[in-house]
């Protein structure tokens, strides 16, 4: 029978917890949700929170349930920092808001993705709400790992650990929408597990152009100027993606702000209008500056979990690992560079590039921590 747990891909444990838990009496109030990127921890909060509004625990078709997946259910409060941060002040409104009665159902719930950016006084703002819940109002926060938040907060959360979904079952959600085999599977393996990541692969000219240039760079990576070329182009391509990305979404935002303060404004009430036009446009304007921020990084990112995926296969190679290669397509590539370095290089490099993800996480200039990395990929660490 269909109901709203359907969509969780390869996580059949976490949907027997979720559907036992909906129906116990008892209920936790503060969830967490954990699992790497795109493996659907939000889909997994939103699933579980349909099953606690529907009277029915999650049939998929009622009001409340279609309420729920719109985003438009009256008892349940959606939150996703756009910026890299989610303040105190957003937070303590939050708790407010939080704290209301039910207009519906039995439950209020704030479903809290990214639950990690917030800063460390909206971290204390929300340990306060998740230590004395109101008896009605349920917490489900998501998060990449429980190591991501505040002991003191974790400690009060039941948690839920969704596993990376193994590549069939991502390759069925993708043929399931219409996306051929071949592609489906070669798109399935490359997102190593990011549902998200493995539809864009499949349906985006762009992004899987994108990653083709990604994975043509370690080939390229013969000299000193190879490298810092390589870099430059890296770099390059998330900063253009990622503006066209960000353009998309901050268009219709300054449209909607400018419909917003040019109708009813006339007569007297014009100057006060216009200021106050003028602030919420600087508002919008800031967030939508974090947004773009957060949104290059995140391109470079993917681009260095491409490349990662690419030695990872090479090490494979090297030490005649039997897993399912991430490239399996580009098997040429990839011997190419098995055979003539060891496999101790290859780790080497793959912690070189992990250690360029976590120079930019701590806001390192982006074209020098990816130009450190391509001069480690090429000749420092030569075999
Ligand atoms: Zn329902």
């Amino acid at each position: 029978m269909r109901d709203v747990f359907g969509q969780l891909v390869g996580q059949d444990q976490v949907v027997d917890q979720l559907k036992t838990a909906a129906g116990a009496a008892g209920l936790t109030h503060a969830w967490l949700f954990t699992g790497p990127p795109g493996s659907g921890r939000s889909v997994a909060a939103r699933a579980f929170a349909a099953a606690l509004l529907c009277a029915e625990r999650g049939c998929a078709e009622c009001a409340s349930c279609r309420q729920v997946a719109a985003g438009t259910h009256p008892d349940l409060l959606l939150i996703r920092p756009d910026g890299l941060s989610y303040g105190v002040k957003q937070t303590r409104e939050l708790v407010l808001k939080a704290a209301a009665s039910p207009v519906f159902g039995r439950w209020r719930i704030v479903l809290f993705e990214d639950a990690d950016r917030a800063t460390e006084q909206a971290a204390n703002a929300l340990l306060k709400a998740v230590e004395e819940p109101p008896p009605r109002t349920i917490w489900l926060l998501c998060a990449p790992s429980a190591a991501d938040l505040p002991t003191t907060i974790r400690s009060r959360c039941r948690l839920i650990t969704l596993r990376t979904p193994p590549t069939a079952a991502v390759a069925a959600i993708l043929r399931a929408e219409g996306v051929g085999e071949e592609v489906a599977l070669d798109a399935a393996r490359a997102s190593l597990g990011h549902i998200g990541r493995a539809r864009r692969l499949a349906t985006d000219q762009e992004t899987a152009a994108h990653r083709r240039e990604v994975l043509a760079v370690p080939r390229r990576l013969t000299g000193l100027g190879e490298a810092l070329a390589a870099a430059a182009a890296l770099v390059k391509a998330a900063e253009a993606e990622a503006t066209a990305t960000a353009e998309e979404l901050d268009a219709p935002e300054r449209e909607a702000l400018k419909r917003a303060f040019g109708e009813g404004s006339t007569g007297k009430g014009v100057a006060s209008a216009v200021r106050g036009a003028a602030g919420a446009l600087k508002e919008l304007e800031d967030r939508q500056k974090s947004r773009a921020t957060r949104i290059k990084r995140d391109a470079l990112d993917l681009a260095l979990l491409d490349l990662a995926g690419f030695y990872r296969d090479v090490l494979a190679l090297q030490v005649g690992a039997d897993v399912e290669l991430a490239n399996a397509g580009r098997e040429n590539d990839l011997r190419a560079i098995a055979d003539t370095s060891s496999a101790a290089t290859t780790v080497r490099r793959i912690e070189a590039i992990m250690t360029c993800r976590e120079r930019l996480a701590a806001s390192v200039a982006p074209l020098l921590a990816v130009e450190e990395l391509t001069l480690a990929l090429t000749g420092r660490y030569a075999a």
